[in-house]
């Protein structure tokens, strides 16, 4: 487990972080914290160096194992500087070879666009229980979902005979 010291300083890194509309949390570069070349957030933990996502991903997921080469945590809004759990999903890289294979150029938790061809990234991007979603087609359905409702709530006022 982490000790006090280090528990502030992930306190800390929250409270300074961005929380970006589409649910990104973005930490800052402050003392302590730094970016490496591949533009993940690192700190310094327990004499080793650590992938913020990594850390968190350590905390959240009960099946997380930082000994398990094979094992990655993977972003679903494929924004590497982003912490936020909700974004975070563990696989395996045969997972990720095999879905890659499956579906063509990309695993599917790495779509870049919708059905309806809407780009899947910043703030058209929603990520609900791992999964990713469109904003635009998710407003559009929940307004036919109200249209709808609209119409059957005319017709018991006015039935037609
Ligand atoms: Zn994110
Ligand atoms: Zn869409």
């Amino acid at each position: 487990m982490i000790n006090t010291p280090e528990l502030d300083k992930i306190i800390e890194i929250c409270e300074k972080s961005n929380y970006l509309s589409n649910g990104c949390i973005e930490p800052i570069i402050y003392k302590g914290v730094y970016r490496d070349n591949n533009n993940y957030p690192l700190i310094t933990f327990k004499g080793r160096s650590w992938r913020l996502h990594r850390f968190f991903a350590s905390q959240h997921f009960e099946e997380f194992d930082d000994n398990d080469p094979n094992q990655i945590v993977m972003h679903l809004c494929d924004n590497p500087a982003c912490i936020n759990v909700e974004h975070l999903k563990l696989g395996t890289q045969l997972e990720n070879i095999q879905d890659r294979d499956n579906k063509g150029r990309h695993p599917n938790s790495l779509k870049t666009h919708c059905i309806r061809g809407h780009i899947l990234s910043g703030t058209n991007l929603i990520i609900n229980n791992g999964n990713r979603n469109c904003k635009i087609c998710k407003y559009a359905s929940a307004k036919r979902r109200y249209s709808t409702a609209k119409r059957r709530r005319y017709y018991e006022r006015y039935p037609r005979w």
